[in-house]
C-alpha cells in the first residue's frame, strides 16, 4: 500500500511505502519530524484501520481524480473546437466540445477509489478492499476541528 502522509504543519504530501515505512519521516517542506504508527493491516495492504499520522480511525472514500488532467482535456477540446468555430464549422465545434466532456466522464468513471483520513487528509492507495463510507461534510467539520485543536493550529 502506498501512503501519502500529510504534514500536520505545512500540509505537504509525503509518499511512503507502507510495507517498509520507517518509524518517522522528515517533512520535505518544513523539516518537521512526523512519527508514523503503521498498523499491520496497512503494512499487509489488507485494509485501512488506523491513520499512521494522526492515529484517527475515521476515513472516507473518494475518486482518485487529478483535477489537472480533466481540465487539460477540456481546455484542449475547447481550443480545437474554437478553431472549427472560427472557420464556420459550428457543428464540428460542438461535437468536439461534447466529446471532450465525454472523455472526462469516461476517465472519471474508470478511476480507482482512494481512502482519505478525515482528520489529517493522509491518503491510502493499494489493492485492499474499500470499506470506508463516502465523504460526509458534517463529520469532516467535527473531526478536522478536533485534529487542528490537538496539533495547535486553532
Ligand atoms: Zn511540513
Ligand atoms: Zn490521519
Amino acid at each position: 500500500m502506498q501512503l501519502l502522509a500529510r504534514c500536520p504543519k505545512c500540509d505537504a504530501g509525503l509518499p511512503v511505502d507502507a510495507a517498509d515505512a520507517p518509524a518517522a519521516i522528515k517533512c520535505g517542506g518544513c523539516g518537521r519530524d512526523i512519527p508514523l504508527t503503521v498498523s499491520d493491516a496497512l503494512r499487509a495492504d489488507t485494509g485501512v484501520d488506523r491513520c499512521p499520522v494522526c492515529e484517527g480511525t475515521d476515513f472516507y472514500i473518494r475518486k482518485d481524480f487529478d483535477p489537472k488532467v480533466g481540465l487539460t482535456v477540456v481546455i484542449i477540446g475547447a481550443l480545437i473546437s474554437a478553431t472549427f468555430y472560427w472557420f464556420g464549422r459550428d457543428l464540428i465545434a460542438y461535437g468536439i466540445l461534447a466529446s471532450a466532456a465525454l472523455i472526462d466522464l469516461v476517465v472519471y468513471g474508470r478511476l480507482k477509489d482512494v481512502t482519505v483520513c478525515y482528520r489529517c487528509h493522509s491518503e491510502f492507495r493499494g489493492s485492499y478492499p474499500r470499506t470506508a463510507p463516502a465523504f460526509d461534510l458534517h463529520t469532516a467539520d467535527v473531526l478536522e476541528l478536533e485534529y487542528e485543536r490537538r496539533i495547535g493550529r486553532r
